[in-house]
């Protein structure tokens, strides 16, 4: 099992703006919404057509989003691969 030392609760990233910021400039949808907590992006799931989460984390690296879904506290580490409840 893999820990990560990536994802620290106590300085949680959230996104003020509830939408995808690529799908928004090709006009696209999504179905969920994942915040990276490196640079505080929204960008969506791997249940989107885009899957923007995934992209940006291979584009930048940054390792840890968090689902930024109404409700849902939890958080995923792409490089670890570990999924963490908060
Ligand atoms: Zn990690
Ligand atoms: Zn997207
Ligand atoms: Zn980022």
């Amino acid at each position: 099992m893999n820990n990560c030392d990536h994802f620290n609760v106590a300085d949680l990233k959230t996104d003020s703006e509830y939408v995808c910021q690529e799908c928004v400039k090709t006009g696209d949808t999504w179905v969920h919404l994942r915040t990276c907590q490196t640079c505080g992006g929204t960008h969506c799931c791997n249940s989107s057509k885009n899957k923007h989460a995934t992209k940006h984390f291979l584009a930048t690296g940054h390792p840890v989003v968090i689902s930024a879904e109404p409700g849902e506290r939890w958080a995923w580490c792409y490089e670890d691969e570990v999924f963490i409840r908060y």
